[in-house]
């Protein structure tokens, strides 16, 4: 079996990837995790930190091979022949939007990181948990949580975190967790269009075709600071993907506030009405306190185009 997180993987895509790997092979199966995509720097950081192996990038497989999806369920995020492919589970904490020809076992919760739902299944099949595995899990959820700022978190998370710092033993989480999204805010490296594509996905809002990406960052100024760049590469984005929108939300995490750089007079109306935003400049708007794509952003847009 070949165990995937979503294209543009965050660090819950590529822990969860890894460790599921781990329970499933204590559980007797043979299989191999795998990515879809670069590391961000965030996960680099992690990575470096716990020390583990990074999955291998393979971006196709034979149709008929055998996966797992984790932190994702969409074929717009998975491999592109997925349809092709043998779906043996899906591990996820999204919404789902998905048709398969076979029966498949999923794990879906409403929690803050797929990694919070491994941390279960290994309790519940009695698998231990190792001092790497805790320390990567936690990762997970702090990084998918904004270390619990963001609406997504549940006490569930909390409280798992908490027992997986037994195992793992950081000294000081606050502080990891800094390191981690200032780790994540270094786009120093990346050129205008990897920040908006960094961490982005795609959407139907009835019938529009729309990408959304995020910039998690401690450090929102360096995006305001380049906002011609970043409108410039997300024009030519958009008209290169066809689509009918194009979003891009600068997260300040230690604020818990986000503000939209937008394209065009059509996504600055959008952001406008939807999320009644105050304008702080022509294409620069203040959406107030949003930090959560999954749990606002996207209902938020859902409602307005229906
Ligand atoms: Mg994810
Ligand atoms: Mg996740
Ligand atoms: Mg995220």
């Amino acid at each position: 079996m070949y165990i995937y997180g979503h294209k543009n993987p965050d660090t819950d895509a590529i822990v969860s990837a890894v460790v599921a790997s781990r329970l499933y092979k204590a559980l007797g199966y043979e299989c191999q995790a795998l990515r879809l995509g670069e590391l961000n720097k965030e996960t680099q950081f992690v990575q470096e930190y716990f020390g583990f192996a990074i999955p291998e990038l393979k971006e196709a497989l034979p149709d008929g091979s055998q996966v797992v999806l984790v932190d994702h369920n969409e074929i717009s995020q998975s491999l592109d022949n997925l349809n092709e492919l043998e779906i043996f589970a899906i591990i996820d904490h999204h919404k789902f939007n998905l048709k398969t020809s076979s029966p498949l076992n999923i794990r879906a919760e409403i929690i803050g990181s797929t990694a919070s739902i491994l941390y279960k299944m290994f309790v519940e099949n009695s698998i231990e948990i190792d001092k790497q595995t805790a320390g990567m899990l936690i990762a997970a959820i702090i990084s998918d949580t904004l270390y619990f700022r963001s609406p997504t978190s549940t006490e569930q998370d909390r409280e798992i975190v908490e027992k997986l710092n037994k195992i793992a033993g950081i000294a000081d989480l606050e502080t990891f967790s800094l390191q981690m999204f200032d780790a994540k805010s270094d786009l120093s490296e990346f050129t205008p269009e990897q920040i908006i594509t960094m961490d982005y996905k795609p959407f139907d809002f009835n019938g529009k075709k729309f990408c959304i990406g995020v910039m998690e960052t401690t450090s929102p100024d360096f995006a305001l600071n380049m906002q011609q760049q970043l409108i410039e590469a997300q024009v030519k984005i958009k008209s290169e993907n066809n689509l009918d929108g194009l979003l891009f939300f600068v997260v300040d995490i230690l604020h818990e506030q986000s503000t939209a750089i937008t394209c065009s007079e059509f996504e600055t109306q959008t952001v406008l009405e939807a999320f009644e935003a105050s304008q702080v400049s022509e294409q620069i708007l203040n959406v107030g306190s949003i930090v959560s794509r999954k749990k606002q952003i996207v209902p938020i847009l859902e409602a307005y185009f229906s």
